[in-house]
């Protein structure tokens, strides 16, 4: 088969053919328009000799883009089983390359799983998957991946992206910008999906920065992140009255009638460095 080449039929008569009703307890929304599977395989590239870890393939839409980009090898994880005879015939259309489990993606080890070569991340999960795997994966001790191409809600996406000041900045700017440098690449039309979201979705790429924004244990981050925007609007001498005497919040360099929202994620370093300065 020519490289790029995708010699299987329209995603529409897989579906018809394999009997993959999309369903909702499961949060499926099928992406069938393989122009737009292979423009986000080519956004979660390059993927010339990686392997890549996708989650939730469904009837195969993007396992098949990424395949067809060039990837050199694809392990699919997915929940529901009905999708398994479709993902073999991609198998079979792209020999010695997939790789699919049955297993709920929130309960695996990747590092354990993907042993070996560099790994990217692609994904169109269900939006409450997505963010629960993005935190999973932010938090790791040590990334297993190389970059992380995922499909958000826009608003989500927004939000893991934000600068300080705004509304969308909390918990997962911080966690996310920290240690990589996230960007939204372009936006996905309701329409795109069958059957349509509510809203408007969009890819997402994050990156691993060759070292954190600033220096502090993420336990610590997540500590001071999580009782900082738990009462955003609050100040912080209040948010962060459990774990940091105010005195301490001011040597660190920040005024304590500060609100969550209004630092930056050194700041938030340094907060974490205050709560446990490393030995
Ligand atoms: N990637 C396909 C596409 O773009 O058309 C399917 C997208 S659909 C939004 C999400 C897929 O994730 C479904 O196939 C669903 O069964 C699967 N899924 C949901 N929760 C999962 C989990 N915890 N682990 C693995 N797969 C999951």
């Amino acid at each position: 088969m020519p490289d790029g080449a995708d010699p299987l039929p329209p995603l529409r008569e897989v579906i018809a053919a394999h009997g993959l009703a999309a369903k909702r307890s499961l949060g499926q929304n099928f992406l069938l328009d393989l122009n737009l599977t292979r423009r986000i395989a080519r956004a979660a590239g390059p993927l010339d000799g990686m392997t890549v870890y996708e989650v939730g393939p469904g009837p195969g839409g993007l396992t098949r883009a990424l395949l067809a980009e060039g990837a050199a090898r694809v392990v699919a994880v997915e929940r529901d089983a009905r999708c398994l005879p479709a993902l073999a015939e991609i198998a079979d259309a792209f020999p010695g390359r997939l790789e699919v489990i049955e297993a709920d993606a929130l309960a695996l080890d990747e590092a354990v799983l993907l042993k070996g070569g560099p790994v990217r991340v692609a994904a169109n999960l269900p939006y409450n998957v997505g963010t629960a795997l993005l935190v999973k994966w932010l938090t790791a001790e040590t990334f297993f991946w190389r970059s992380l191409t995922l499909m958000f809600q826009r608003e989500v996406a927004e939000r893991i992206v934000a600068p300080p000041g705004g509304k969308a900045y909390g918990r997962l700017s911080v966690l996310a910008q920290w240690r990589t440098r996230a960007k939204i690449l372009f936006d996905v039309s309701p329409r795109a999906f069958t059957p349509p979201p509510k809203v408007t979705s969009a890819i997402l790429r994050l990156e691993p920065l060759a070292e954190p924004v600033a220096p502090c244990r993420l336990d610590d981050l997540e500590r001071i992140t999580e009782a900082a925007f738990g009462q955003r609007r609050k100040m912080l001498r209040q948010s962060l009255k459990p774990l940091l005497p105010e005195d301490a919040i001011r040597d660190a360099g920040i005024d304590p009638t500060r609100r969550a929202e209004t630092l930056s994620v050194a700041e938030f370093a340094a907060l974490a460095r205050a709560y446990r300065p490393s030995p």
